[in-house]
Order: structure tokens, then sequence, then C-alpha cells
């Protein structure tokens, strides 16, 4: 062969050729993590086995088609051969993710520190998989096309590798999906994508955490009608509960026989801010309306816990799920796997039941006006079965793995419902014990923070863009229970919110009417946003 030959590639063999290069070799860490983490005896895990090379093939295509330009693809095609070289090599070799945290680490650990990572088989492992190709690229001519045909072979491969891209997507969406949600971390093992993003949101917490910090309303203050009596509310915040398998929402099967039999008043049309936690969380106890609000804004501003807090209530914040969103960041915060109840946890989660011993402890030594969160662990997928003890497997047969695409619609759908009527039987639960408070203006609300999906149109889980999001994801259930004496001192004609309970309201009713009803006047406050509002016999106290 002619070296000059040898040393020259035309530019379009040069994007197919690394494309190929990191799904077959810079991507062994993430492909050992799939492969070891799919069922090839399934049909699921064979569609999946040979779909995961095309997709990253296909992606990996798009993007080098994008970026390998002339100037800038010798520069950044070595960059790129030799970062993901070492990345690839650290992963395989550690088990480490790459994430903004671990870009945190590398530019914050010390040259020494480094050294201890630095032996002979790294040294060969980036010599024969990074430095060796990163000189062949230097070394080597790229022939490019005239500008305009250049400009439309990249436009062919863009075109087809999205037709292709879409394709897959359509016919192995559930697998992906669900593959997706059980292992969401292995993204983080896809070079070169793993370190690029990581480190764009390493510079953005960077210029995040510089935000100032904004108190809501130093005006505030605490005007409740004349009683001498404490307030003292639960709020419960649900996990993945959708409205539509309570049976409170006219669901056929009995998923809420203990609600059922209780005086609750039950919002039975309520949309939710977002379809996954990390969103609907904080902004359920936002004070912005969900069209207003803004994720990456939140945690700089106060929200309705503070407000509480900072108008003397005592704020108790109890989790079972994973972590408050940093809306518990400023108030006492308990993680209910850290309370090592061996009746109702094991080393990872806690049933819901979990709640009930620390709040009558907690209620039993109440000072002051009292706000508690509890966060459930609820219906969170995909293993629904591990959400509840086995008493309340009724609905059979049921779903006894995290593979839910495995199993039947309707052993999916029993299992989940099976989740439900376990939620019923703790909200129950928490109103029995607050019943044994009558003399505190006792009240609580439970409401979901979204909802899920169960096959629907082949769809799953949940966290489909809001815009397109079906209503499985957006309905959820919301009810409402109060002592006779909240009734009484706050002026609540309860039988008019029951007659206002099918009007379609929506998460950005809670902050406004738990402000209100906790007797906090603040100028915040959105009475068109209050439940509570053309229900009070008395007006608020100014
Ligand atoms: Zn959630």
């Amino acid at each position: 062969m002619n070296p000059n030959r040898f040393f020259e590639i035309k530019s379009k063999t040069l994007i197919i050729a690394f494309s190929l290069y990191f799904t077959l070799v810079l991507n062994l860490s993430f492909f050992r993590q799939v492969y070891t983490n799919i069922d090839i005896s399934s049909a699921s895990g064979i569609i999946l086995g040979i779909s995961f090379p095309i997709v990253l093939f296909l992606a990996l295509l798009l993007i080098f088609t994008l970026f390998l330009q002339p100037y800038l693809a010798k520069p950044l095609g070595v960059i790129v051969l030799l970062i993901s070289s070492a990345a690839n090599y650290w992963m395989f070799q550690y088990g480490v993710y790459i994430d903004a945290d671990m870009i945190r680490n590398v530019f914050e650990t010390t040259p020494r520190e480094s050294l201890d990572y630095f032996n002979l088989s790294i040294v060969l492992w980036v010599f024969f998989t990074g430095i060796l190709p990163a000189l062949y690229l230097i070394k080597t001519r790229i022939v490019y096309a005239p500008f305009l045909s250049e400009a439309k072979m990249r436009g062919a491969i863009i075109g087809i590798a999205l037709v292709l891209v879409g394709l897959m997507a359509a016919l192995t969406y559930k697998e992906f999906s669900i593959f997706g949600r059980n292992h969401k971390d292995i993204v983080r093992l896809i070079n070169p994508t793993n370190y690029v993003y990581g480190t764009v949101r390493f510079f953005q917490k960077k210029i995040r955490a510089r935000q100032p910090f904004m108190a809501l309303d130093p005006d505030s203050r605490y005007a409740p009608y004349r009683d001498p009596y404490k307030t003292v509310f639960v709020l419960l915040v649900g996990e993945t509960a959708r409205a539509m398998n309570f049976s409170l929402n006219g669901y056929s099967k009995p998923t809420n026989p203990k609600l059922a039999q209780e005086d609750i008043v039950n919002f039975s049309d309520v949309t939710s801010c977002g379809t996954y936690t990390a969103l609907s969380v904080p902004c359920i106890f936002s004070n912005l309306p969900r069209k207003e609000f803004n994720l990456n804004r939140a945690p700089y501003i106060e929200n309705l816990v503070d407000l509480l807090r900072n108008n003397g209530y005592q704020i108790q914040w109890f989790d079972n799920d994973e972590g408050c969103k940093e809306v518990c960041k400023r108030v006492p915060t308990v993680y209910m796997t850290d309370l090592g109840n061996k009746k109702y946890c094991d080393k990872d989660y806690c049933y819901d039941e979990v709640f009930l011993e620390p709040l009558e402890t907690y209620l039993n030594n109440i000072q002051d006006n009292s706000f508690i969160v509890l966060h459930m662990m609820g219906s969170h997928g995909p293993s629904y079965y591990k959400r509840y003890p086995d008493a309340f497997a009724r609905f059979t047969p049921t779903c006894y793995t995290g593979e839910v695409q495995n199993c039947d619609k309707n052993a999916i759908v029993n299992t989940y419902d099976n989740t439900i009527l376990y939620t019923d039987h703790v909200i129950a639960e928490v109103i029995r014990l607050l019943k044994k408070y009558p003399d505190y203006e006792i009240g609580l609300m439970y409401v979901s923070d979204h909802g899920e999906s169960l096959g629907e149109n082949n769809i799953y889980l949940h966290g489909i863009p809001y815009a397109v999001a079906p209503k499985e994801q957006t309905r959820v259930p919301m009810l409402l229970w109060m002592s006779s004496m909240m009734k009484k001192e706050d002026h609540i004609n309860y039988e008019c919110l029951k007659e206002k309970s099918r009007d379609p309201i929506s998460h950005d009713y809670i902050f406004h009417s738990l402000i209100s009803l906790m007797e906090v006047r603040t100028k915040l406050y959105r009475p068109e946003l209050d439940l509570f509002a053309s229900c009070r016999t008395q007006p608020l106290p100014e």
C-alpha cells in the first residue's frame, strides 16, 4: 500500500470510523454494564442486546457528523480520543460513573492524588486505545469534498441516522424506557457524552451556586383567628400515585376501602405540576404556579415550609422517598431508612407505615404550632411489589419483578393497585393517629407528586415531557381531612369544600391554600388559588 494513501482519509470515512471505534472500543465499560444487566433469555433482552450497539452507533454518527468539521476535526478528535480512552479505562477498572460530581473530583484532585491512579496498565491502555489512534489522526490528511457536496453528504448522514433512530425508538420504546428506569445511571458510562455533559453540569452548578438566596416575604406574619388552640398539620406527599386508580375517584377495584369510611374531602380533578419527582416536589412547595415555576431557581428561594418556620411553626420533614429535592434544606429532616426500623425496613427501603411511630412521638411532644411533612415511598416503580407488605397483595396475580415489561398488563396493574391499597391504609392510619389529639386544630392533606403509566399505549413509568404527557401521569389523587376543632376554629364549611371538590384544580393551589389555613398573612397569597377561600364562614383575620 502506498504510505501516502494510508495517511489520507475521506471525511465521510473518518466520521464512520470514529463512530465505529467509539462504539466498539471506547465504550467497553458501557457495554459491559449493559450486557450484565439484560436478560438475554427474554424477548426484551434480545431486543435490547441487538438495539443498544445500533442506537449508540447512530447517535455517535450524528454527533461526529456535526463536530468533525474542517479545522475542528483534528484537535477535537485528538482530545476526545485521549479523554475517552482514559475515561473508559477508569470506568472499566474502578466501576465509576462519570457525572458532574466526578468532574468536580477531577478538577479538585491534587496532582499527588492523581499519581495514585497512575500505573503501567493505564499507560498501556491509553497508549493503544487513545494515543496511537490520536497520532494516526494527527499524521493523516482529511480529505473534504467541496463545500456544497460535503454539506449534502453530512445532511444525508444526519437524515438517515435520524430516521433510523426514530424507527428504533418507535419499535423498542418500551424496552428502552424500562431498562433506562432500572438503570438510570448507565448513560454516565457513555463516552464521550458522559464527561462533556458532566463538565457542562459542573460549571452550571458552580454558576448557580453564586445565585443570591431569596427570602420569600420578610414581612409575612402570623395572624390567627382568636382561639387558644395549637395548629398541627400533616402534609403527606405521595409518590407516583395516579388519580384514576383510587376507588374514591370511581376506579372499579376497591383500592380505598379505609379512606372511604373517613370523613374526608376528596379532590377528584387534580393536575400535577410535573411528571417526575424532582420537579413536582419543589413545585408543590413553591408559591409560584406551574407556568411560572423555575426548577433551576427553586433551590435558592424559600418555600412553604420556610415561610411557615419564619412564622413560628415547628417544622418536621420525615422522608421515606429519595430525598426532598432541596425543599427541606433549612428545616429539621429525618430519613426513615436511618432509623433502622426492622419491622418496616430492609437496608434500602421502608414501607410507609414506618412513619407512624416517629409521628406519634412527635405529636406527643408538640410545643407549638407544627407542620409535618411525610414524604412517602408510595407507588414508586418499577418494583411495585416491594412497596407493600404481603398482607396487601390483595389483587392478584402480581408481578414480582422490577422488569415489568416481562409481566402481563393485568399483573402490572394488580401490583400497582396493591400499592394504592397500602397507601390507603397508611393515610387512614395517620388519620386514626391524628384523631387522638382532639385539642389541636389538627388536619391532614395528601397529594401525589405525579402519576404513572402502566402500559397504556405501550408507555410505562413516568417522566414524559409535560406538554405531551398522558393524563395517567398528570392526574393525581388529593384529599383532605380535618378535625372538628380545625373546622370550627378555622371557620371552614366542610360541606362547601366537598361540594367544590370536583372542580378542576392543580398543585398550584397547595401553597396558597395551606398558607391561609396556617393563618399566615403574606403578600404572595393569591386568593384565587386558595381552596378554602370561598368556604370560610368568617374572613381571614388581617
Ligand atoms: Zn415521584
